[in-house]
C-alpha cells in the first residue's frame, strides 16, 4: 500500500499514475477479497500468480512476458488485443461460397513455384479434402515454397473465386494443422490481434490467454453492481474481460472495450474527486489580504492598462487567495496574452501579506527574464526580489537561502533549482509555475508537497497556493482528466495594438529568397530570429544534413548581414555570455540571433519582427507555435513575419507544418497537436506513467469520460468516504492504493 501522507498536494498526475494501480488492484484481487476462490488441489492460479509459477512457463518464455509488462495472470489478462481479425467457420471445399469469403481444410495435393530466381512470381497449390478440390494462389511469395509441402493438412481463408471450372483462392490465410488435431473451427469468430514482442507472438498470447482465463475470470470481482451497470448498459467486469479475448463479434468487443475503458475513466474521475474533497477538507493556505488601495498599489506597477481578459482571470486568482484553502489554478493564455503580470498580482498579494511568494520558470533564460522584467515593474518599490538559479557561486547561494528562509526576500525567482530541499521558505504563500508544459509534472509535486511531511492525519496541512501558467492550452478532453484538480481560467485574444503574425511555410530552396528579404528588414531596423535544430556539426548522427547554431550563424553574418551584427545563442553557452548576447538583442546591438530553441519560450523583445525556423518538420507543433509567438510583440503596427523552411518526409510532419500554417490561434493548435500526436505524448509525461488509460481512447471516448466524471461526482458528493456498504469493493480499492491517510477507512 502507498500513502499520500507524504505528499498531499499530488497533483492529478501522480494521482493518474497511482490509479493504474487501482486498476491492477480491481481485477487483481488479494486473498482477502478472494470470497469464490476455487477450491482447486494443487497451486490453485490466483490473479497475482506471478507469469513463471504458471505451468508450462519456462524463464525464457517469462522474460518474454515480462517485455510486454506482463509479470502476474492479472497483467496477462489485462494484456487486451489491440485488433481483431474475422475469422470463418471451416466448412467442406464443396460448401465454400463462390465470390464469398469462406474457410477450409484439406490436404495439399501439388505445390510448385511458378516464377524466377527471385521473389516475383506466384506460388501454386492445390488442396483437396473428401468433397472437391481448390487451387490456392500466392503472389511473389517464393518464401511459401518452405512452408508449404504435399501431403500437409492446411486450413484456408479467402475469397473464392470461379477459375476454369475450379474454386480459387488467391492470397489466402493459411495454417498448418497438426494431423492430429481434429478441432475444426465451426463458429465464425473474431481473432484477436495482441501487442507481441519478439519470440512471443499473438498466437502465442492467445493460447497463454485462453488457458489461463478460465481459472480466473470468477477471481475478479466486479465493484460495480448490476443496477448501477445496467443504467448505463456496461457488461460485468468478467465478462468484458472473457468478451475483449474472444469476442463473439463487433458488438461484443465493443461493449468490452466500453466497459474496461469506463473502469478506468471512473477511477480516475473518483481519484481527482477525492483529491479534490481531501485538498477541501485537509489542507490549509494562508487567507491574502485584498483591499481598493492595495489594489491600486500594485496596478500602479502595471506599465499598460489590463485588458478585459487579464482582469477577469486576476479577480478569480484573488478570490482564490483570500480563502484558506490553497488555490490551485491553470492560467491558459496564447503565447503573448499577458500571463506575467496576472503572475505578478497573485505574488505581490502574497507580499501585501507579509508572506513570500516563488516564480518558477522551465529555463534559466526564462528565470532571468522574469527577473528582469518583473525587476524593472518594481523598481523603486521596497519588494525584495532574487534569481536564484543553478551554478551559482557557493557562497552568493547560501546567503541567499538564509535570506530566503529568514524571510528577508519577498519573492524568488528561478528554475527548478526552488526545488531542491535545500530551500526553506518562511511563510510560503504563492507559488507560480510557468510554461507548466515544460515541466516534469513531478517537480510540480515536490514543491507543493514541501513541509507536509510530518503531518498527522487529523492535522490540516499548511500548503501554499498554486498557479500553473501554460501557452499551451489544454484540450478540453484532457482538461477533465489529467488536469481535473486544477481549476482553469483562461487568458483570451491578445494585449490591444498587437498585429497579426504571417506565417509562411516554403521549402529548402527558398531560403535563400527568405534570407534576402529579412536582410531588406533588417536593414530597416527591424531585427529577427533563426532558429536551428542543433548547436554545432559535432557528434550528431545527422549532423552533416541539419544546419547548427554556429555554422548557420557564420554563413547568415557573411553572405546576407554584412554590416550587422549576427549573434549565436544556445545552451551550451555561459550564462553570462548568453545574458549579454540577450541584452544586445534587446538594445538592438544585435540584428539577428540565431539560436536553438532555447528562445521557444517568454523571450520577449518586441523590435524582432522575424522568425525564421529551419528544418521545422524536425519540431513539434506546439514548438512552432511557441517559436511564432517570439514576434508580433511590438505594438507599432509593424507587420510580423514567421516562415517555416521545411522538407517533410513523414505524414506527421506534413500535417503540423500544414497545421502551422492554417491558424495563429493557440488553441486550435493544441486541438490539432492532440489530434495528430494522440493524448500519450502531448506533454512529455509518457515516462512517468502519467495516463494510465490503456483502453480508453480520447476524444472517442469523451461520453464515457463524462458519464464517468458525472458519477464520481455524485458518488463522492453523496459518500465522500465511500462508508456506504455497496461502496465496499470501491473503497476497498481506493484505500489499498491510497492509503488510510485520505480518512476512507474512519468509516465501517
Ligand atoms: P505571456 O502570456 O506569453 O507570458 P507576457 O506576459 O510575456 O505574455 O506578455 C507579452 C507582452 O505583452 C509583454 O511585452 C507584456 O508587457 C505585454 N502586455 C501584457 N499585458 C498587456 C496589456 N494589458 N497591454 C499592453 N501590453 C501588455
Ligand atoms: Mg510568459
Amino acid at each position: 500500500m502507498r500513502s499520500i501522507c507524504n505528499d498531499p498536494m499530488h497533483c492529478a498526475f501522480i494521482q493518474s499514475h497511482r490509479l493504474s494501480i487501482i486498476i491492477t488492484c480491481m481485477s487483481d484481487a488479494g486473498p482477502e477479497d478472494n470470497v469464490k476462490e476455487q477450491a482447486t488441489p494443487a497451486e490453485p492460479v490466483r490473479l497475482s500468480t506471478r507469469v513463471e509459477k504458471l505451468h508450462g512457463i519456462g524463464s525464457r518464455r517469462a522474460q518474454q512476458m515480462n517485455r510486454l509488462d506482463i509479470v502476474t495472470v492479472s497483467d496477462l489478462i489485462r494484456h487486451l488485443p489491440m485488433r481483431y481479425e474475422q475469422e470463418f467457420a471451416e466448412g467442406t471445399v464443396s460448401d465454400l461460397p463462390m465470390e464469398g469469403i469462406g474457410s477450409a481444410r484439406g490436404t495439399v495435393m501439388t505445390c510448385r513455384w511458378a516464377g524466377g530466381p527471385g521473389n516475383k512470381g506466384r506460388f501454386e497449390a492445390t488442396l483437396q479434402d473428401h468433397s472437391d478440390r481448390i487451387y490456392l494462389k500466392w503472389f511473389n511469395a517464393r518464401y511459401l515454397t518452405d512452408k508449404i509441402k504435399p501431403g500437409m493438412l492446411l486450413r484456408v481463408q479467402g475469397k473464392v473465386k470461379a477459375f476454369g471450372g475450379y474454386p480459387q483462392m488467391v492470397n489466402a490465410k493459411w495454417e498448418v494443422i497438426d494431423e492430429g488435431d481434429p478441432s475444426k473451427r465451426t463458429n465464425d469468430r473474431l481473432k484477436p490481434v495482441y501487442p507481441s514482442t519478439e519470440g512471443l507472438n499473438s498466437d502465442a498470447i492467445e493460447k497463454l490467454i485462453a488457458q489461463v482465463l478460465p481459472l480466473v475470470l470468477d477471481q475478479v470481482i466486479d465493484p460495480l453492481d448490476d443496477a448501477f451497470r445496467k443504467k448505463r448498459n456496461l457488461p460485468a467486469l468478467s465478462d468484458a474481460f472473457a468478451m475483449a479475448h474472444s469476442p463473439k463479434n463487433e458488438e461484443e468487443a465493443a461493449a468490452a472495450r466500453r466497459r474496461l475503458a469506463f473502469n478506468e475513466l471512473l477511477l480516475l474521475q473518483l481519484g481527482i474527486a477525492i483529491k479534490r474533497h481531501f485538498n477541501e477538507t485537509r489542507l490549509i493556505a494562508p487567507a491574502l489580504r485584498w483591499s481598493a488601495s492595495m489594489d491600486e498599489h500594485i496596478r500602479a506597477r502595471f506599465p499598460f492598462a489590463l485588458t478585459m481578459a487579464q482582469e477577469l482571470v486576476i479577480k478569480e486568482i484573488a478570490g482564490d487567495l483570500q480563502k484558506d484553502r490553497p488555490m490551485n489554478r491553470l492560467v491558459q493564455g496564447d503565447v503573448g496574452a499577458g500571463k506575467t503580470v496576472v503572475a505578478l498580482y497573485a505574488l505581490l498579494m502574497a507580499v501585501s501579506s507579509r508572506q513570500q511568494g516563488a516564480m518558477m520558470a522551465p529555463t534559466e533564460l526564462l528565470a532571468e527574464q522574469h527577473f528582469q522584467s518583473i525587476s524593472r515593474m518594481l523598481e523603486g518599490s521596497n519588494v525584495r526580489l532574487a534569481l536564484l538559479v543553478g551554478g551559482m557561486p557557493a557562497a552568493k547561494r547560501s546567503e541567499m537561502l538564509a535570506q530566503i528562509e529568514s524571510g528577508k526576500i519577498d519573492i524568488v525567482v528561478g528554475t527548478h533549482a526552488l526545488l531542491t530541499s535545500t530551500v526553506k521558505f518562511k511563510e510560503l504563500a504563492v507559488v507560480v509555475v510557468d510554461e507548466q508544459h515544460r515541466f516534469g509534472v513531478m517537480q510540480r509535486a515536490t514543491l507543493r508537497s514541501r513541509g507536509s511531511e510530518d503531518a498527522a492525519p487529523s492535522e490540516r496541512i499548511r500548503a501554499p497556493h498554486c498557479l500553473v501558467m501554460t501557452a499551451t492550452p489544454i484540450p478540453r478532453t484532457l482538461s477533465l482528466t489529467v488536469f481535473g484538480d486544477l481549476d482553469i481560467s483562461t487568458i483570451t485574444g491578445l494585449p490591444p495594438g498587437r498585429q497579426p503574425i504571417i506565417t509562411r511555410v516554403v521549402v529548402p530552396e527558398k531560403a535563400d529568397d527568405v534570407y534576402r528579404y529579412m536582410a531588406e528588414r533588417i536593414a530597416q531596423g527591424e531585427q529577427a530570429y533563426i532558429v536551428v535544430p542543433i548547436i554545432d556539426a559535432s557528434g550528431h548522427e545527422s549532423s552533416a544534413q541539419l544546419k547548427n547554431v554556429r555554422d548557420h550563424a557564420k554563413l547568415i553574418q557573411d553572405k546576407y548581414c554584412r554590416g550587422f551584427k549576427v549573434a549565436a545563442i544556445h545552451g551550451q553557452l555561459e550564462r553570462d555570455t548568453r545574458e549579454k548576447t540577450m541584452q544586445k538583442f534587446r538594445k538592438n546591438e544585435v540584428h539577428v540571433l540565431v539560436a536553438t530553441t532555447v528562445i521557444e519560450v517568454g523571450v520577449d523583445v518586441p523590435n524582432a519582427t522575424m522568425m525564421i525556423v529551419e528544418h521545422a518538420e524536425r519540431f513539434g507543433l506546439s514548438q512552432l507555435h511557441q517559436l511564432r509567438g517570439r514576434v508580433g510583440r511590438g505594438s507599432d503596427g509593424r507587420k510580423s513575419l514567421a516562415v517555416f523552411i521545411g522538407d517533410p518526409t513523414t505524414e506527421d510532419a506534413t500535417k503540423r507544418l500544414a497545421a502551422i500554417g492554417s491558424t495563429t490561434d493557440g488553441f486550435k493548435i493544441s486541438e490539432m497537436d492532440f489530434e495528430i500526436r494522440g493524448m500519450g505524448d502531448i506533454f512529455g509525461t509518457r515516462q512517468h506513467g502519467a495516463l494510465p488509460l490503456r483502453v480508453a481512447r480520447l476524444p472517442e471516448h469523451m461520453e464515457l469520460l463524462q458519464m464517468a466524471r458525472r458519477d464520481a461526482t455524485v458518488l463522492i458528493d453523496t459518500d465522500p468516504l465511500l462508508g456506504e456498504p455497496s461502496h465496499t469493493l470501491l473503497r476497498k480499492v481506493l484505500v489499498r492504493e491510497y492509503g488510510e491517510t485520505i480518512g476512507l477507512v474512519d468509516v465501517g
